[in-house]
């Protein structure tokens, strides 16, 4: 495995690598979450490129950019043990260098769920996956389920301008108390870290209420409502019923539904989601 920190070093590697290469864009403090996504790329490529970059263009101004967990000691372990190629950690200052004036926005699909309590985080997140895609050359990149708006918004991005390559979805990796792993849960005390399981407490409570046949998005809300209640510690953020391919608002809650939601613990700020009726 070899380690490139510089944006033109990683460009001469793709020219070499053209057509072979899987890419897994992450912000780093590697888990097993990202590991699937590396193993599954693993299969896919001859090539694995996993970028490590915390991306400061999408964090807002009173979020955790300062604090984000880095360790790339740690995460090239965690790497090299899924068999990737390439670690590509680039400097902000290379990715982002004096003059940078350029910006990818996506729109309709960015303006709710997390894009209404992160303005502007949507554009950093699609320009950096651009530049990143531009930068790695890539035929194909993996991204976890969990970022359900982030995926859809990049689907959206490749679509809308005719990016050649394939996006792949991967499921959610958890804990084994239901906790979908996250760099950020790193920063929950062991008294948070016992109020986060609401989230996926909610996501259960909603699927068994739709299970046993519940179809009123009221009442399935007000189910999946009680667990994040129940923790003094936990502030919604959002909890919301939508069209797992477009993010649409749904009247009735009967097919295919994307149940997603975002919870602040302390000052920690966690999302989950499920889709109901699937399988
Ligand atoms: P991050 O480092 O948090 O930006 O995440 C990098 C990639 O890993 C994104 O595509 C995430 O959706 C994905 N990812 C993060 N956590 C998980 C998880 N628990 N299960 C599956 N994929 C994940």
């Amino acid at each position: 495995m070899i380690l490139i920190e510089s944006v033109a070093e990683m460009q001469q590697f793709a020219r070499e690598h053209r057509g072979e290469i899987a890419l897994v864009p992450t912000m780093g403090y590697l888990h097993e979450g990202h590991a699937s996504l590396m193993h599954e790329a693993k299969k896919r490529a001859p090539i694995v490129v996993v970028s490590i970059f915390v991306n400061p263009t999408q964090f807002g101004v009173n979020e955790d950019l300062e604090s984000y967990p880095r360790d790339l000691e740690r995460d090239t372990r965690v790497a090299q043990s899924e068999g990737v190629d390439v670690i590509f950690a680039p400097s902000a200052r290379d990715m982002y260098p004096q003059g940078y004036q350029s910006y990818l926005d996506v729109e309709e699909i960015t303006k709710e769920l997390c894009g209404a309590s992160r303005p502007g985080h949507f554009r950093g997140v699609t320009t950096v996956v651009a530049k990143l895609f531009n930068i790695v050359s890539p035929r194909l990149a993996l991204f976890g389920k969990k970022d359900f708006q982030q995926l859809a918004v990049i689907r959206r991005m490749v679509q809308d301008f005719n990016m050649d390559l394939e996006i792949v979805g991967m499921p959610i990796v958890r804990e084994s108390d239901g906790l979908a792993l996250s760099s950020r849960n790193t920063k929950l005390d062991p008294a948070a870290r016992q109020s986060a399981l609401c989230l996926s407490r909610a996501l259960c409570a909603a699927r068994g209420a739709f299970e046993s046949g519940e179809r009123s998005a009221n009442e399935l809300r007000r189910a999946a409502l009680v667990p994040i209640e129940g923790e003094s510690l936990a502030v919604l953020d959002y909890l919301e019923f939508r069209d797992p391919d477009t993010l649409a608002p749904l009247q009735k809650i009967d097919g295919r539904t994307l149940l997603a939601l975002a919870v602040r613990i302390g000052a920690v700020r966690l999302i989950d989601n499920c889709i109901l009726g699937e399988g």
